[in-house]
């Protein structure tokens, strides 16, 4: 005959039976008394399996913890990712906005010599520039490439008041005095790549590669033009080297159509010194 009493306590017994926390004494007792209840039998059975069901039930909930753990982890990786691009962006943005400072504090220099060079397929063009005060002086000349002749030769000058154009053709110089000054204009000291239209520059921030680069022995910046490639052959680079000190173009690539319609890629050289130019360089118009 089962005892309705002992089947209660075995009851109470049964989570801690279930988690193994019994003694072997109690367990002796609970499964003597399980060998001659079915009720208790069937009660345990049914909380062995609820019990089965509950660490199923952690498993997944330890799966959603883990996942939510990567899940932190894949917000932190897109978040350094934006921060990072945020740092390049404002990088390119601080270099471009001193370049852009620098070469606006050029424009209070009023002496200075621009050495200009465009490499052509047959020959160079040379254009140097020679300004002081108010005064100017441009000679523009193309040298044959082979033989290192001058094919042509032109020279501007505005002496303070009046502007002269000297042009040699057959080796004789042809003079104009007192020109329309439009005509004639001096190099100015600036940055053509450099904007300071707001949406330029942001333009200019996104699409160009900086690198810091040594060119003929000046440390510059190589800026590569990631957006708006115009050269005529496509795999090169749409390039420009910029005086870290200053602002200004030192090389920078160029397209080129040549006398007989061919298109092809070449670069722009140019060269800079202050406060050198006499008022007998621009004076001075030395016709040989
Ligand atoms: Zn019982």
């Amino acid at each position: 005959m089962i005892n309705k009493k002992e089947c209660e306590i075995v009851k109470d017994l049964f989570p801690n039976y279930i988690d193994n926390l019994t003694s072997k004494d109690t367990n002796n007792f609970i499964e003597n008394h399980l060998n001659e209840c079915k009720d208790c039998r069937l009660i345990l059975e049914e909380m062995q399996e609820n019990e089965k069901l509950d660490l199923e039930d952690n498993e997944i909930i330890n799966f959603a913890k883990k996942f939510n753990k990567k899940y932190n982890l894949l917000k932190l990786i897109v978040a350094l990712l934006v921060l990072s691009c945020v740092i390049v962006f404002l990088r390119k943005g601080i270099i471009m906005a001193n370049l852009l400072n620098k070469t606006n504090l050029l424009a209070n220099i009023n002496n200075y010599y621009i050495e200009y060079y465009q490499y052509n397929d047959d020959s160079i063009t040379v254009i140097t520039s020679y300004v002081k005060d108010n005064k100017y002086l441009r000679k523009l000349k193309n040298i044959n490439k082979i033989d290192g002749n001058i094919i042509d030769e032109m020279v501007e000058q505005f002496d303070g008041e009046k502007c002269n154009l000297y042009i040699k053709s057959e080796n004789e110089y042809q003079t104009y005095y007192d020109v329309e000054k439009n005509n004639i204009m001096p190099i100015a000291l600036k940055s053509y790549y450099l904007s300071s239209n707001i949406f330029d520059f942001i333009k200019n921030c996104l699409f160009t590669k900086i690198q810091q680069v040594e060119y003929n022995g000046i440390i510059a910046y190589k800026f590569t033009n990631l957006y708006n490639n115009q050269m005529i052959n496509k795999n090169d680079d749409n390039y420009v080297y910029i005086d870290k000190e200053n602002g200004l173009i030192l090389r920078a690539s160029s397209g080129v159509v040549s006398t007989d319609n061919t298109a092809y890629n070449t670069f722009i050289e140019l060269k800079y010194k202050f406060n050198s130019v006499t008022d007998d360089d621009i004076l001075n118009v030395d016709l040989k």
